[in-house]
């Protein structure tokens, strides 16, 4: 008897419990308040009408499994949840509003919007739409490039699939002119004088001259960021190009060597120091980004790369964007990160790898050029610096 009306006691409120369930609930952690704000925001910009204060939405902290960033539970009202340890980790890096966004408006893409995961690619290759993720495609991480003139088209195509079939940046047409740059920076590597970096062999690497190229063979576990400091500094507003032919001769296909330019600070270990990257690795894949994001913008498949061959990298910055070639054909444009004046130039050794570099070569366009009476073959100091791998982190599942 006594056991029949505990179990009443504790039944019944249970009970009662599930059937008042409040459908209606409205409960969005502090961090999250922001993204589900824009997005009513952006729904209401294109006529559609969300107020889930009123019609009920939770969205929590979890413990996610299996590099799952966040996850939709179709239930009353709809109920998210982000990944906290993900969530910490992305926080500590440039770009955290735009990925968190990118996080909220896919998972509410899901519960609010009804969309289902979509896997398709943009001609360029991006992911076409932020509802990218679930089902792994080949190996692809879920890297997407959610910045500047993408963020828009993304946002537009998640509120109206058929939205944007041929966005502008994705075009496989290279829409500006590349013509009037002129040569400010040339290392041949043809001879010592044209080795740039001093000729040493020590514990760490070893620089040579092979053929006509620079060989630069790392003897340690990390990566290399191997770079020059050019003595005019480049503004912003300043259009340049730069290009180095590499070739990695390795049977390796995952890590990446590459170019990259920015800004390193005396006495940094360049883990998150504004420099630009653009790598590849020889298993075709193309990869770009800034070191102050927590990864790489996205990971493209390319044709045009030479696996363990050689492979020229040439970057246009023109305006804010950049605009990426391999081996001179064109393959993807994306805003350059970097707002300051920086002055440095280099390339990126995969750990103990060796790699093989000709004609490094930095032009300046001839409006600006003018104006900083640029010279040929100005002083470059030559530098050296361990850091860990570029592809550090990939973005979780959504
Ligand atoms: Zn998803």
């Amino acid at each position: 008897m006594t056991q029949t009306k505990y179990f009443f006691f504790l039944i019944l409120p249970l009970l009662s419990l599930v059937s008042c369930k409040d459908t209606n609930e409205y409960r969005v952690g502090s961090e999250f308040e922001v993204y589900v704000q824009r997005f009513e925001t952006e729904a209401s910009a294109r006529g559609r009408t969300f107020d889930t204060k009123a019609t009920g939405l939770i969205v929590e902290f979890a413990d996610l499994k299996d590099n799952t960033a966040g996850l939709c539970h179709y239930e009353d009202p709809i109920r998210i949840e982000i990944d906290k340890t993900y969530w910490n980790a992305i926080s500590k890096t440039a770009g955290s509003d735009l990925m968190k966004e990118d996080l909220l408006f896919h998972e509410l893409g899901h519960g609010l919007l009804g969309r289902k995961h979509l896997n398709d690619l943009l001609e360029n290759g991006d992911w076409k739409s932020i509802m990218c993720g679930g089902d792994q495609v080949g190996d692809r991480p879920w890297n997407i490039n959610y910045r500047g003139i993408r963020r828009n088209y993304y946002v537009d195509e998640l509120f109206n699939e058929s939205t944007y079939d041929k966005p502008e940046f994705a075009s496989t047409q290279l829409l500006v002119d590349t013509t009037g740059f002129k040569t400010s920076y040339l290392k041949s590597f043809d001879s010592p004088d044209q080795s740039g970096w001093a000729l040493v062999d020590n514990t760490k690497y070893k620089t040579s001259l092979v053929n006509g190229r620079l060989c630069f063979q790392s003897k340690v576990d990390s990566s290399y960021m191997v770079y020059a400091t050019i003595s005019n500094p480049i503004s912003n507003l300043s259009d340049f190009s730069y290009e180095l032919t590499l070739e990695y001769p390795s049977a390796d296909q995952t890590n990446q060597y590459g170019i990259l330019f920015g800004t390193i600070p005396g006495g940094s270990d360049g883990v998150n120091d504004p420099i630009e990257y653009f790598t590849l690795n020889n298993n075709l894949k193309m990869f770009m980004g800034n070191r102050t994001w927590y990864s790489y913008y996205t990971e493209l498949s390319e044709s045009s790369i030479v696996a363990a061959g050689l492979n020229k990298l040439k970057v246009f910055k023109i305006g804010k964007m950049l605009y990426y070639f391999i081996n001179d054909v064109y393959c993807y444009q994306s805003e350059m990160e970097t707002t300051t004046v920086f002055n440095q130039f280099g390339f990126m050794v995969p750990p103990k790898g060796t790699v093989y570099l000709d004609n490094f070569k930095i032009s300046l366009n001839s409006a600006s050029s003018s104006s900083s009476k640029v010279k040929q073959n100005l002083q470059i100091e030559f530098k050296v610096l361990t850091t860990d791998k570029f592809d550090k982190n990939k973005v979780n599942n959504q």
